[in-house]
């Protein structure tokens, strides 16, 4: 496998790969990412992390604590969005009352079973008229 070069040409250490892809992924400040992989993914002492940054042990804690604060709010964000998504989610058809747990379309504001709305699923749609077309999972 070829190393990862930095901007200069320089080949990249696991560490620097690992801290880049951090920051590229836009939620982390360098700082952040950096304590993080040291701390979390490492687990090096805070003194290591701190004598590897330049910084007081204090300030590599005060930047570990961002990143997880950070993390923790993404996370929290996205279990909030994964609630709101499930449960926006028709349960019924509108016409027979079933419980959709097989494939629904939802067409002008009604949501049907594929038997009441005589359709047939295709994967990937197919530019048909049902507006929304979805699979429920029955428990
Ligand atoms: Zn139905």
């Amino acid at each position: 496998m070829d190393a990862v070069l930095d901007d200069g040409g320089v080949p990249m250490t696991h560490r620097a790969v690992a801290i880049d892809r951090l920051v590229e992924a836009g939620l982390l400040t360098e700082p952040e990412a950096t304590a993080y992989v040291l701390r979390e993914i490492e687990r090096t002492s805070a003194d290591e992390a701190a004598a590897s940054m330049g910084i007081p042990p204090a300030a590599v804690d005060q930047q570990l604590r961002e990143a997880t604060n950070k993390l923790e709010a993404a996370a929290a964000t996205r279990s909030a969005i994964a609630d709101l998504r499930s449960a926006a989610q028709p349960t019924e058809c509108d016409e027979c009352g079933g419980v959709l747990t097989r494939p629904y379309t939802e067409t002008d504001g009604a949501v049907r079973c594929f038997t009441c709305a005589g359709a047939e699923f295709v994967m990937g749609g197919g530019g048909g008229a049902a507006g929304r077309t979805g699979w429920m999972e029955g428990d």
